[in-house]
């Protein structure tokens, strides 16, 4: 038996490392494309339901429509990079919680954000473009697939060590560390070379969409005066390490992308419902 993991988990390194399509850099894939998803829908159910039952989604129907119609334009976008990305099930949500600065979109195209995000931050629709464009890039770039990896790499790592000590219990570990790593997967940092490719292709996506790349600036200007701020809760930046540099390379990448913004081409809107929690 310890022979076997020690190959499986040789064969998984060798395996799976693949080249993502948009960003050409070689990935860590342990998870599989279906499965991501599968298994992030669960998490997304298991997050989402507690926050249904507290009546604290979609308190402000203007709130969600206006976000709708944000992620909309996005979404059309960004199933150019990735055509499978169509079939994707979009939706967004807005959770209501005032004090949370918050944002995602998980593998498969489930997103969120939360309601402090926009008050808080007086966040215009060009601000929450680069926030949704740039979340909407994770999914993308199979970042969330990756920290899933890295996260099953882990509990297979710590499985491995404690099935060689004793050889009797491996009977459906395997299951439970992909459901556990969906979840931790959402909470673990993303690696400063994720964010600068989420931050590229975020910024592009919005412009393409119709909105303002200068907004990026402005807005992780408003997360950095805001982060000072003892009443907020900043969980956007805990998994989205946010390095100095981040501004300017936001400042030249904003001048890049102005033509996309100014080209007054018809803007496509693709479908993205409220969720069906
Ligand atoms: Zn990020």
């Amino acid at each position: 038996m310890k022979k076997i993991i020690f190959i499986f988990l040789v064969f998984s390194v060798l395996v799976g490392c693949k080249s993502n399509p948009i960003s050409g850099r070689a990935q860590f894939m342990l998870v599989p494309e279906d499965m991501a998803i599968s298994e992030s829908n669960k998490a997304y159910k298991a997050m989402l339901t507690p926050i249904k039952k507290e009546g604290k989604l979609n308190g402000d129907p203007a709130m969600l429509e206006r976000v709708q119609n944000i992620t909309s334009l996005l979404v059309a976008q960004a199933v150019v990079y990735r055509p499978d990305a169509r079939n994707w099930n979009w939706s967004v949500q807005v959770i209501d919680e005032p004090e949370v600065i918050n944002a995602w979109c998980m593998a498969g195209g489930r997103m969120a954000i939360y309601s402090g995000l926009i008050t808080k931050l007086e966040a215009t629709d060009d601000e929450i473009a680069q926030v949704m464009g740039h979340e909407i890039s994770h999914a993308l770039l199979s970042h969330t697939r990756e920290r899933m990896s890295r996260a099953l790499a882990m509990q297979l790592g710590i499985t491995a060590i404690s099935i060689a000590l004793s050889d009797e219990q491996y009977g459906g570990i395997a299951v439970q560390g992909t459901a556990l790593a969906a979840i931790v997967a959402l909470e673990l940092p993303n690696s400063r070379t994720a964010e600068g490719e989420s931050d590229r292709v975020g910024i592009e996506i919005a412009a393409k969409a119709g909105f303002d790349p200068r907004a990026a600036v402005t807005l992780w200007k408003k997360m950095a005066d805001e982060s000072g701020q003892k009443d907020s809760r900043f969980d956007f930046l805990s998994t989205h390490p946010a390095p100095v540099k981040r501004m300017e390379e936001l400042e030249v990448l904003t001048q890049a992308m102005l033509p996309y913004y100014e080209d007054k081409s018809p803007r496509p809107a693709h479908p993205v419902s409220a969720g069906d929690i």
